[in-house]
Formats: C-alpha cells, structure tokens, sequence
C-alpha cells in the first residue's frame, strides 16, 4: 500500500552503510570498487609522473574519507587501497611499466622528511577517528554524544568517554576508543576554574604531568584522582590541600617547594571554565590534518632532507616530482636499470655524455665533467669557490646562497640549480634516444634562459622582464 521495499541489512543512510560489519572486506567493496573505476578512466600513459601525484592527492586520498571517518579499516582492505594508489603513481615511468622507484612507506612520509606527503590510509583513518574524542566532552548536549555515554559511561578523566569497549564490532565508537592512547598523549589543557583538571594527572603544567614530574611526592600523596582546585582553592592565596601519608623527607620538601614555586604563575577564574587544547594547530583546535601529520612522523625516522630545495623551489609542480626522484636517485640511470632491469639497460654501462665513467645519478648530474663544467660555471657567475660535494643529495641540501640572501637571490639560485639539473638530465636522453649533441655552450644558454623563465614566473621578480633577468642575474638579484 505504501509501496515501501522491504530490504535488508545492512542499508545505506547518507552513503554510509548502516548495520554492516565493518571487519568484514565486503563492507568495503563499494569504496574499492569506486576507486578502481576512478583510476581506469584517467588515461595514465598521457598523465605526467607530476600530474599522477597531484591527481592521487586530490582525489584517492579523498575519496574513501567517507568510510575512513567512521569505521576503521581492516588492514587488509588499507593494503588493497594502496596498492591500487602504488600502481597508478608508478604507471608508465620511463620505460619501466611498473617500476616502483621509491619505496612506498617513504612515498607516504610528508614532504619535510622525503616523502611526497600522500599519508598511509591506516593513519588517515586513525586521524579522522580522533576527530570524534575531540568532539566527545565539547558537544555533551548532543544526542550522539548522550548515546554513548549511556551505552559506555564515561572516563575516569571526567571528559572523554570510557575507553574499555567489550561490544559489538558493529558499534564504532569501539574503533574509536583504541584511537585514544595517541589522542590523549597530545592533548594539553588550559585551566578556567580548575574543576575538571586532575592536578597530578593531567597535562597542564610543564610538558609532563605533575604526578610525573615530582614522581617522589606523588608517590606519598594520598588523593591522588584530586581537581586542581580541591588542591589549590578557589583564589589566591592557594590554600594546598595535600594530604601526604607521612611526614616529608628533606629532599622531598624540596620537591614540593619546586611545585610551589612553578605555580607562583598560576590564577584560577572562577567563571571560566577548564578547556581542553589541541597544541599541534595554532588555533589550538583540532585538525585531522595536524593529528595525521603528527601520527606520520612518529613513525619513521626523520632525516634531514632537501624539502626546501625540492617542494619550496619556483619551478613548475611537475620539475619538482622530477627533482624529488632525483634526490632519492631513483631517475631510471643506467645504473639502476642494471639493477632492476638488465635488458634494458644500455651496453655498455657508460654515462653517454662523457662517455667514460658509468652512469649513476650523482655521476650524471654532478661528477660528469660536462656536468661539473656546467656547475663550475654557475659557481663563477656568483663568484663562489666551492668543492663538489659528495653526493646530488648533498649539493641539494647545502645551502650556497650563491646569489645573496636577498628573495630575489634565494629564488634564482634555487631555480638556476633544478635548470642545470633538468637540462642535464634533457641532454642525455636527447643522446641516447634522438642521437642529438649540443655542446656545453648551448647547454650553459638552455640552462639560463630556463632559469630566467621560471624565475620571471615568481612572485620575487614581479614586473621585471624577462629579457632583464636573462642578461644579468647578479644585477636582478641586488637590492
Ligand atoms: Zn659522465
């Protein structure tokens, strides 16, 4: 009569699945599914390797967030995404179809420490969970948030919701409590009245909790679950309300007069009640994308590499994809052909432009002689002496300045670098595929008018043309 379906569970409300199991792989069909229908509409042979990351980027990493910011994702279904991702960054590079450059779990670190920033989908996920516990104690008149604490109770800190989940898979608030171990390690609270604040337990003062920092005094002391301002009063003076379960040592009245001493600072208001912050944004409010930076991190030694070079450089997006492959050495030289495939590799193994060493990526774009020629020639322009370092990565890393400080200086010097590179790197596959040669002239003059081009494109030489930039770098770049 009402011509309604009866249908089963589970149903989608909003796009999103109600009443699934989300443990189980086939509740992530869908978003696979729409995934790899995404990819094999674009035409990768015609994307650029630049062009590739910047569509996974806006469009693969987005896509399942959906999914991602309710329910957690089964490690196997996070390794099916990737590899649909990994496929697609990689398809079509030089020659090699399905040559995977650079490793993927360096591929997902951010940009600051070598990676291309595209995040692993476990910790995206993670990230958008935590947005829930941030929400959790500021919406306490919601209808969700009195849902769980009805089914959960709350948490022994007064402002997030118990944490010991025993229900069903199906309820995902039990996926987001394991996301609290990492949550509550970052967030910090700033004190209003001092109510809600456990004074030995909490992070609010110094960068551990006091129950941490004087481990002697806590240790004796007997309420050790005790607000702030049960200890300290409701105003100036502080009243201490601690009761110890002995007399104080010596040396632990010197603990407590250092507690004193470092809350002479401290003013409670009473009509101001305790917040909770969020230090990794500088609004001190949650983001997802601060709380999975910080999760990419923690996983993964940092090291020191070029980011500014590469990423902060102005030159087009699609040369800085390139230079990225560069300072991983990972651009398909001769040398690693070798390694990863020898039919392909040129016989014999020798760099093509000097024709006398073999070829690898620091040989290429820095030892070669026609390469160091050109370098040596930048050099003079800045009247610079220098030692060619080591290793590409290292030129790209030491910071020569061979412009001056100025902006101007910075930009050019950057941009000069990644033409030298680039054309370099134009040169050699001229040689070995077209059967072309142009001299280190004509190299030098590629070199400058690049550079000129690309600075001309910047923000820094605004309003000054390029024929000026071309004819005297060192005069654009004096203030
Ligand atoms: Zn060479």
């Amino acid at each position: 009569m009402l011509d309604c379906k009866a249908s089963g569970w589970p149903i989608l409300y909003l796009g999103l699945p109600l009443g699934g199991n989300p443990k189980a792989c086939g509740f992530w069909d869908p978003v696979i599914e729409r995934i790899s229908s995404r990819l094999d509409g674009w035409q990768k042979a015609y994307l650029s390797f630049g062009g590739r990351i910047t569509l996974i980027q806006s469009c693969l990493t987005h896509l399942p967030s959906y999914f991602l910011s309710l329910f957690k994702i089964p490690a196997s279904v996070a390794a099916k995404i990737e590899k649909l991702q990994r496929d697609f960054l990689w398809s079509g590079v030089g020659e090699g179809k399905r040559d995977h450059l650079v490793r993927w779990d360096v591929v997902c670190k951010s940009k600051t420490i070598g990676g291309l920033g595209l995040g692993n989908i476990s910790w995206r996920n993670l990230a958008l969970l935590g947005k829930w516990l941030w929400r959790y104690p500021r919406e306490g008149s919601a209808l969700w948030h009195q849902v769980i604490l009805s089914i959960y109770g709350s948490h022994s800190n007064g402002w997030d919701a118990n944490t010991l989940v025993r229900w069903s898979h199906r309820c995902p608030w039990k996926a987001i409590a394991q996301v609290f171990q990492g949550f509550s390690l970052i967030t910090r609270y700033v004190v209003g009245n001092g109510e809600r604040i456990w004074f030995w337990e909490d992070l609010w003062q110094g960068d551990q909790p006091l129950g941490t920092q004087y481990p002697r005094l806590f240790r004796v002391v007997v309420d050790k679950n005790i607000s702030i301002s049960s200890v300290l009063g409701p105003s100036r003076p502080f009243s201490w309300n601690l009761n110890f379960r002995r007399n104080l040592s010596d040396s632990e009245i010197e603990d407590l007069e250092g507690l004193m001493r470092s809350l002479d600072d401290l003013y409670l208001s009473s009509s101001v009640p305790d917040a909770r912050l969020w230090p990794l944004s500088s609004s001190g409010l949650f983001s997802v994308k601060s709380f999975f930076l910080a999760l990419s991190q923690s996983s993964g030694s940092p090291q020191n590499f070029p980011s500014k070079f590469v990423w902060k450089s102005q030159v087009p997006f699609k040369v800085k994809s390139f230079v990225w492959l560069v300072a991983h050495k990972k651009v398909n030289t001769n040398d690693m052909l070798q390694v990863k495939r020898p039919y392909k590799a040129l016989s014999p193994d020798i760099c093509i432009l000097c024709m006398k060493h073999g070829e690898s990526a620091d040989h290429l774009f820095l030892h070669c002689s026609l390469t160091i020629g050109l370098w040596h020639r930048l050099f003079q322009l800045a009247k610079m002496d220098w030692v060619p370092p080591r290793s590409i990565y290292d030129m790209m890393s030491i910071n020569f300045k061979g412009f001056g400080n100025s902006k101007r200086g910075i930009v050019l010097w950057q941009v000069a670098s990644i033409a030298l590179i680039r054309v370099v790197w134009w040169e050699r596959n001229a040689r070995i595929f077209e059967d072309k040669e142009r001299n280190s002239e004509f190299l030098w003059d590629s070199i400058v008018f690049l550079a000129s081009l690309w600075a001309f494109c910047s923000k820094a030489f605004k309003g000054t043309p390029l024929n000026v930039i071309q004819l005297d770098w060192i005069a654009v770049c004096t203030p």
